[in-house]
């Protein structure tokens, strides 16, 4: 399974100098240890330390290294299934109030950035940008679905206002949404990172868990130490992999790559993305994209799932932005980068325990920028006693991946399948 180097990451080129942490050595002891910091981690550990509690984060390599260091910065609404699978498979009830964790989670990353004035190129605004006729229709029940729920204020767009929007021939209609956005995902992680080591969180890097104790007495193993606690989080998301077999076998890493272009200047910025929102399409396989803070454009896409990074990253993403902005045919590549987002089998996030101590959520499968800020928060708002966000979430109950060692064939099967019945649609 390829690493993924970061070295080449927009992001890192363009992050804001943070601290560096210590290694774990010797045995400490904590009212709760947290694997990794990622948002999901941070986010726990910062409501943790702000109600009182100590805190320690063990992570492997360094802050924000993972999903949340290298994402496309996209501030998404609700989840990756449609509201109606959501209260078909699970009842109203749920479908409700599973709407209303979702529907605040944009609001508390909106919110930490103001409290901690974490600097990070935040604007409000998102497309859904549809090119076939079924996707126009889809559009138009995602925003008669939202209106049901109360999420009003969308748009639906065509025509000659989607041109002034998008400047791209590809699409037959937008769904344009208020409460979405995006943010420069690495500089809010370190934001996050910085707040919770104000409250009091203790944060180790270069720290790989090797072994956990997830019984009574839950304890994180490294090489070199260990930390003992009465709880234990458990945000390793994708990049935990074996070290817990239980979650592994209800998550697939999938490769995910983004490039950068050179900056491009305002109006040419603007002739791509008039209103500076995130896009993304409706097709099985994804592209997004969206301005960065100095205008360049940055596009991501192109799945992978067999595990092994693509040798050519840019040749690889840059048809696919050619294919959506052709006239930027003459503009230079200059960064190009990519992670692994944690997909589960029915792409609804995977929150739960293990025994009475560990807790822990993964899996946001594409939309979780904002759902790991939310689901962290609930995890620790489940260890000091107040349990009914998690209840809901924990109502999800998860399949393994079908196929056992020979899954990551079977599912690059399974999509092929699927980009067949995509490009015939
Ligand atoms: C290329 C890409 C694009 C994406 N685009 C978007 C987007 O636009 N919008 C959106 O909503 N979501 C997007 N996502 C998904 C989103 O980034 C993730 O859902 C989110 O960041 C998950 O956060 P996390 O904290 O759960 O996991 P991560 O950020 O992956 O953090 C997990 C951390 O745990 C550490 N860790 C793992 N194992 C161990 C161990 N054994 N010991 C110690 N530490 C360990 C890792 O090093 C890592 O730092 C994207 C993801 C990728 C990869």
């Amino acid at each position: 399974m390829a690493k993924f180097d970061d070295t080449r990451s927009y992001y890192r080129a363009t992050a804001h100098a943070a601290p560096s942490h210590p290694q774990l050595e010797g045995e400490i002891k904590a009212d709760v240890a947290v694997l990794g910091a990622g948002y999901t981690g941070l986010s726990a550990a910062l409501e943790l330390a702000e109600a009182g509690l100590s805190v320690v984060i063990v992570e492997a390599e360094t802050v924000g290294f993972g999903a949340s260091g290298r994402n496309g910065g996209q501030i998404c609404t609700a989840y990756n299934k449609s509201m109606a699978t959501i209260r078909n498979r699970f009842g109203e009830e749920t479908a409700r109030a599973a709407w209303d964790i979702a529907d605040a989670a944009p609001k508390l990353v909106g919110e930490r950035i103001k409290k901690y004035g974490i600097d990070c190129d935040l604007k409000w605004g998102y497309m859904h940008a549809g090119e076939k006729a079924s996707h126009v229709e889809d559009l138009k029940e995602t925003q008669a679905e939202w209106d049901q729920y109360g999420y009003t204020g969308s748009k639906l767009l065509e025509g000659a206002d989607l041109r002034d929007k998008i400047g791209s021939e590809r699409y037959k209609a937008a769904l344009w949404e208020p409460g979405g956005g995006h943010v420069h995902p690495l500089n809010y992680c370190l934001g996050l990172a910085q707040a919770a080591l104000k409250a009091g969180v203790k944060i180790y890097e270069h720290s790989r868990a090797i072994r956990l104790d997830t019984d009574d007495n839950p304890a994180i193993h490294t090489e070199k130490g260990v930390v003992r606690a009465d709880y234990m989080v458990l945000a390793g998301n994708a990049y935990l992999r074996e070290t817990q077999p239980y979650l592994f076998r209800r998550l697939m890493p999938v490769g995910s790559y983004i490039i950068a272009t050179e900056p491009l200047g305002e109006n040419r910025a603007k002739g791509l993305i008039s209103g500076d929102e995130a896009v993304t399409n409706c097709s099985f396989i994804v592209d997004y994209f969206r301005l960065s803070g100095d205008k360049r454009m940055l596009f991501g896409g192109r799945a992978t799932y067999s595990g092994l990074e693509p040798n050519d990253l840019g040749g690889f993403v840059r048809p696919r932005m050619l294919h959506v902005f052709p006239q930027l045919e003459d503009v230079k590549i200059e960064h190009v980068w990519g992670g692994y987002i944690g997909i589960t089998v029915d792409r609804m996030p995977h929150v739960g325990r293990i025994g009475s101590r560990t807790y822990f959520s993964q899996g946001y499968s594409g939309h979780g920028l904002a759902l790991s800020n939310m689901c962290g928060k609930i995890l620790a708002q489940a260890i000091r006693g107040q349990a009914e966000q998690f209840d809901v979430m924990s109502r999800f109950k998860h399949p393994i991946f079908p196929g056992g060692k020979f899954r990551t064939p079977l599912l690059t099967l399974g999509m092929f399948w699927y980009r067949i019945k995509d490009a015939l649609a």
